[in-house]
């Protein structure tokens, strides 16, 4: 059975609380289109809040560490993102990748941990502008998601798979639909050889970098797009809203 389309917000390192009318904007649009699955992902410090106030979206959390507690100042644990009210968390997002040097073990190691706190998990991946100019793009992106996935039982509801070429986040440009598609399928032919036919199948892959109102319609009816992920166009109800209509 086809998920429904969904729609995923990284609020990034924005926000505080006056933002949480955006969520509360987001929640009471969202109600009235059912048909599409809405979460955003605030900063850690609007989680709480988030989860209380827009009790129909879901709301997830943008990193979290490998381990259940201990001596790592700073961090935040999976199982205290659970209880603060997080349903998911997005892992192996390029900017951690890149600005915080973490591997794919690493990444599977937190995304091992957050499966078990009872957390679903949006695995990122995507290659750079020199790798997609090599040619490289598909093997890059195929390898890197190999190593950061982790083992699971039932994947097709706890796992989403986010494809985010890194120079279209943040930057205004959007692959072409031609390679999203080629991407995306190279991406479900992993899936469906690490999970099994019937389960990689069901695994909704989301397509991430510079989606907007004005592309999402294109984007989202794409073959093997199962969503998207949003970044800037997330901050506001309006914006963000307006590409969950499209989907
Ligand atoms: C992102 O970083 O997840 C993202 C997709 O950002 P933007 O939509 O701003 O490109």
């Amino acid at each position: 059975m086809a998920l429904r389309p969904y729609i995923v917000g990284n609020w990034k390192m924005n926000g505080t609380r006056a933002m949480l009318s955006e969520a509360r904007a987001i929640d009471r649009a969202a109600q009235r289109h059912m048909k599409v699955e809405v979460a955003i992902a605030p900063p850690y410090t609007l989680i709480h809040a988030a989860h209380r106030e827009a009790e129909q979206i879901g709301i997830g959390a943008q990193d979290c560490h490998p381990g259940e507690d201990g001596a790592f100042t700073g961090d935040i644990s999976a199982p205290m993102l659970a209880d603060a009210g997080a349903k998911f968390v997005i892992l192996g997002h390029s900017e951690r990748r890149e600005c915080h040097g973490e591997s794919n073990e690493l990444v599977r190691s937190k995304a091992e941990a957050a499966l078990k706190a009872g957390m679903r998990v949006i695995m990122c991946c995507g290659e750079s502008a020199s790798t997609r100019d090599a040619g490289k793009a598909v093997k890059f992106v195929t390898d890197q998601l190999r190593a950061s996935l982790p083992e699971i039982e039932d994947p097709d509801n706890l796992l989403t798979v986010a494809y985010e070429p890194i120079w279209a986040i943040g930057t205004g440009n959007t692959a072409t639909v031609a390679d999203i598609e080629e991407m995306h399928r190279a991406i479900r032919a992993l899936l469906v050889e690490l999970y099994g036919a019937e389960k990689g199948a069901e695994i909704r892959i989301l397509y991430g970098g510079s989606v907007k109102p004005d592309n999402a319609r294109e984007i989202l009816a794409a073959d093997e797009v199962g969503g998207a992920l949003v970044g800037g166009a997330s901050l506001t109800a309006d914006s963000f809203m307006g590409i969950a209509l499209a989907a």
